[in-house]
């Protein structure tokens, strides 16, 4: 069920893996990012759109992960936008996400996985300011609503997964550091931070989720493991290597 968490932003969670879609008001109607997950779940969340009255003009993606590349025909044939980087990276990864999507939940329309079009510079029907950024994927981008006061966080700042370095670019760990900074600017304007997956940060949990990201991080840098609770995401494409691996390898 699609719940608004500030003046025209609306989320809904799936079932797999806490996954937030998220619906925003813009001038000339509505923006859907990273929509997700099954198909019967993508058939509600267009349903729900529908009873919001206003038209669906764009989409958004924040990442290149496949379960931020969906969409459904009932959303309309509308762009579906990202970051240049995004864009072009998702067309190449296009297949691998189709198959992983197909292996993950069931129902998602696969042909229409990961058509992205570069966000224009003004941004488009597409509201507030785009933050792109070098952790966890290449062009990965959260979205400042700041006359909503939300931050949209994409695969960053969750309550349920632990900060995941991207295994095949170098300097994770410093790409990373980099990023919580620009969202902890970023989160001074704001109350609520909508992450890709877990629940809707409020008030000083926002603080808070940055503390937590920070402070994994941090661990990475002394070359110590983390001590953290969150899980760990290991559906994302490509070999598996643990954040220490992937830390030790590249700093050295
Ligand atoms: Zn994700």
């Amino acid at each position: 069920m699609l719940s608004e968490v500030a003046d025209g932003v609306w989320v809904r969670q799936s079932q797999w893996v806490w996954s937030n879609s998220i619906v925003v008001r813009g001038r000339g109607g509505l923006t859907l990012v990273d929509p997700g997950i099954a198909g019967a779940e993508l058939e509600e969340l267009a349903e729900e759109v529908d009873r919001l009255g206003l038209p669906a003009v764009a989409g958004f993606s924040t990442h290149c992960h496949w379960d931020h590349l969906l969409w459904h025909s009932r959303f309309g044939d509308v762009p579906r936008y990202a970051t240049a980087a995004n864009a072009q990276t998702a067309a190449g990864v296009r297949e691998r996400a189709q198959a992983m999507a197909a292996e993950s939940a069931s129902g998602v329309p696969l042909e229409l996985i990961g058509l992205l079009t570069p966000l224009p510079r003004d941004g488009g029907p597409v509201p507030g300011t785009i933050i792109e950024h070098e952790a966890h994927a290449i062009g990965h981008a959260a979205v400042l609503l700041a006359d909503r006061g939300v931050l949209l966080a994409g695969d960053m700042l969750s309550d349920v997964l632990i900060p995941m370095l991207d295994p095949r670019r170098p300097d994770q760990v410093a790409a990373y550091a980099t990023a919580l900074d620009r969202l902890g600017e970023a989160a001074e304007h704001v109350d609520v931070v909508v992450p890709g997956h877990g629940a809707v940060a409020e008030g000083p949990e926002v603080a808070a989720r940055l503390a937590a990201d920070r402070a994994y991080i941090d661990a990475l840098r002394r070359g110590a493991d983390p001590v953290d609770t969150r899980l760990e995401q290991d559906w994302l494409a490509g070999p598996h290597q643990s954040n220490l691996e992937q830390a030790r390898t590249t700093s050295s």
